[in-house]
């Protein structure tokens, strides 16, 4: 029986384990479908982590990440988790795509998540090169320029919101002419005079060259119009899907508790609605979605879990 098994080895996943297994406890797995790090891999730079001056690739920052949680006895399976399901006695059973199953007292879920794509032309040649889907992450890059923000939802006003205060402008494309987001947040996008509002109007295709983006074109749908803004950025918000399937059961309901949005519902210890069964990082509600706050979700689950697998061994 493992004392922790971890899903999931970005950010958060890997400091639960370098927290859990350096605070003692001894079976500790962290299932990791592909090689650890996670989804900031993905990331061409990032500046936004404490303490590393430079400017990293996301690769660059996470390399480094295992070997020093492995120091103190993290076992690394390259196995996708399929489902986790909860024993008669309170344990859990972590079942594996490749037909096997791990028993352990308690289980850390830090699967992630991805951002929706638009599906426009040259989304993905030019992701990480103009195109983002993190203002946090990227917006400083674009310190004194004009970029284009995609979607009427309360991420991407909140987002475009966010990026006047560094950009110089921001055309804020919908595809309707009615925004989904609150209306609070709507009267404060109408208000900055730095937001351009462009509604019924969808981004067909970003153009580059070789340092990436440089315009994009933006058609009203009902085919009056196309413009060609030039651009060193666009940013879409569409919509987030959390990485949430290993929790759904056979029954077709989920382990533990779930927003309406599928993310994990967890107190301020990391703890879901089943006891013994934590959460962390991007999957989780109210998610900042930076490495930073993933990695700190993944020690506070750590410490919780060290308490709960003393208390139930001590049974
Ligand atoms: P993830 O990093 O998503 O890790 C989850 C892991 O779980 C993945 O490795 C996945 O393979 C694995 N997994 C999922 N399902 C299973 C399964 N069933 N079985 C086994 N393994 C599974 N944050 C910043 O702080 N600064 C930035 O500049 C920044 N830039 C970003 C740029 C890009 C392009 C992207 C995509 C993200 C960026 N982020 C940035 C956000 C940051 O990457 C995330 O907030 C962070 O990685 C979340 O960590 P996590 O551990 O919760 O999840
Ligand atoms: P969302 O509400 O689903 O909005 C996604 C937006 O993207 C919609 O406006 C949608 O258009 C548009 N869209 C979807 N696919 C598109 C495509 N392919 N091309 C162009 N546009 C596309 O997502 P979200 O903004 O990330 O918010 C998710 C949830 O979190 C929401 O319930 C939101 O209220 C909540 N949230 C709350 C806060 C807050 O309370 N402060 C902050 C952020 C998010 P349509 O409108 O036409 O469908």
């Amino acid at each position: 029986m493992l004392d922790l098994a971890i899903i999931g080895g970005g950010p958060a996943g890997l400091t639960a384990g370098l927290y859990a297994t350096r605070g003692g406890l001894k079976d500790v797995i962290m299932f990791e479908k592909g090689m650890p790090g996670g989804q900031i891999t993905l990331s061409s730079e990032i500046e936004n982590y404490p303490g590393v001056e430079e400017v990293k690739t996301g690769m660059e920052l996470m390399e480094s990440w295992p070997r020093q949680c492995m120091r103190f006895g993290l076992v690394h399976k390259m196995e996708e988790v399929s489902r986790i399901s909860q024993n008669s006695d309170k344990s859990f059973k972590v079942h594996t795509t490749g037909g096997k199953e791990y028993d352990a007292h308690s289980v850390l879920v830090c699967t992630g998540g991805r951002p929706k794509k638009a599906g426009f032309k040259g989304e993905d040649e030019f992701f990480g090169r103009g195109v983002s889907t993190c203002a946090t992450c990227d917006g400083f890059f674009y310190k004194g320029k004009e970029v284009v923000v995609l979607g009427g939802g309360d991420t991407a006003l909140e987002e475009a919101l966010y990026l006047a205060n560094i950009c110089t402008k921001v055309y804020l494309v919908h595809r309707r002419d009615k925004f989904r987001a609150s209306p609070a947040t709507v009267e404060r996008v109408k208000r900055s005079d730095k937001i351009e509002i462009i509604l019924d109007s969808v981004v067909e295709e970003v153009k580059g060259d070789a340092g990436g983006v440089t315009a994009v074109v933006v058609a009203r749908r009902d085919g009056e119009e196309k413009r060609e803004i030039s651009v060193p950025g666009i940013f879409t918000f569409v919509g987030y899907d959390v990485n949430n399937q290993v929790l759904f059961q056979e029954s077709g309901e989920p382990l533990c508790a779930l927003n309406e949005f599928g993310e994990v519902i967890v107190d301020l210890n990391m703890n879901t609605s089943v006891e013994g069964l934590f959460a962390a990082g991007d999957l989780r509600i109210n998610a900042p979605k930076q490495v930073v706050c993933a990695a700190g979700d993944g020690a506070t689950a750590a410490i919780g879990v060290i308490s709960y697998c003393e208390k139930v061994k001590d049974h």
